[in-house]
């Protein structure tokens, strides 16, 4: 069995940076993280393992009580940061310049007039950041959630992680219920995203099945997943190489590997030698 490695795979800057920042806090057990830092339990549990409290996504309407508080790469609106700055807290910020620029743009497009349509999914906490600054808005995580909206211009943004085609078609759908509105798109997809989107569709080509590794909640993950099963390929998603089982792979001859924006190096090299010592297995 052949195994092939995404182009693009793992890490993106944006995480990479984040974690970064929080090896070189000094007592972890005096800062809370507002939110998962990342959506990939190897990471939290190493993070709970360092002593930082951490919020659950949930609990994030509740002021932390710890003095230092960790912004995670999602961002949050400038309103709870305002909150957040006016309850004493210091902000440790590692919000990913790529998501500070889409809002940047929602707030120009705003600014202009523009009706704000963002393209994601309502309940993920960077979406939730981006229009927790905006008066009126949509966000529509698929084409039947497009409606016809009362502007004269709309402008489109997107979550950075969303896949570029179901951004397109959306895009296509919001056009089409709204002729009467000149229409102003801002492609907000990440740069990482596409590169890692890109490469798994030149992976789908040389392979039969696909290992996907990253976390179970991992919107991106998720997504890289979902496209090698629209293609009819098989797709295994794992957070870890012990969760590989031989027999997920019999008859294969070649099988790729790509990994979510979240997944650390050493997992994606761990999971890719598990799959090694499967093949060598299965040849015997
Ligand atoms: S996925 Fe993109 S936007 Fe999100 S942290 Fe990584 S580089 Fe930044």
């Amino acid at each position: 069995m052949k195994i092939i490695t995404a182009a693009a795979a793992g890490i993106c800057f944006g995480v990479r940076d984040a974690l970064v920042t929080l090896a070189e806090v000094g007592q972890p057990e005096r800062v809370a993280i507002y939110g998962e830092l990342v959506h990939n339990e190897v990471v939290l549990h190493q993070l709970q393992a360092r002593g930082f409290q951490q919020l659950a996504e949930a609990e994030r309407a509740d002021l932390p009580a710890a003095s230092h508080v960790v912004i995670t790469a999602h961002g949050i609106s400038q309103q709870r940061r305002q909150q957040l700055l006016a309850a004493g807290k210091t902000l440790i910020d590692t919000t990913c310049p790529l998501v500070t620029r889409v809002h940047l743009a929602a707030q120009r497009l705003t600014q202009s007039g523009a009706f704000v349509v963002v393209i994601g999914r309502p309940d993920h906490v960077e979406v939730e950041g981006i229009v927790g600054d905006l008066m009126s808005y949509a966000v529509v995580p698929t084409r039947d959630a497009v409606g016809t909206y009362p502007a004269t211009r709309i402008g489109i943004l997107c979550q950075t992680t969303f896949p570029t085609d179901e951004a397109a078609a959306i895009r296509r759908e919001i056009a089409a219920r709204n002729p009467q509105a000149e229409i102003r798109w801002v492609d907000t997809i990440c740069q990482p995203t596409k590169d890692r989107q890109q490469a798994l569709a030149e992976l789908l080509n040389q392979v039969e099945a696909v290992v996907v590794v990253g976390g179970r909640h991992s919107h991106n993950t998720r997504r890289l997943a979902e496209t090698c099963r629209r293609r009819g390929l098989a797709a295994f998603h794992v957070q870890e190489a012990e969760e590989l089982e031989r027999n997920w792979f019999q008859g294969f001859g070649a099988v790729g590997l790509t990994a979510g924006t979240s997944t650390l190096p050493e997992t994606l090299a761990a999971v890719r030698a598990r799959l090694e010592t499967i093949a060598v297995e299965l040849s015997g």
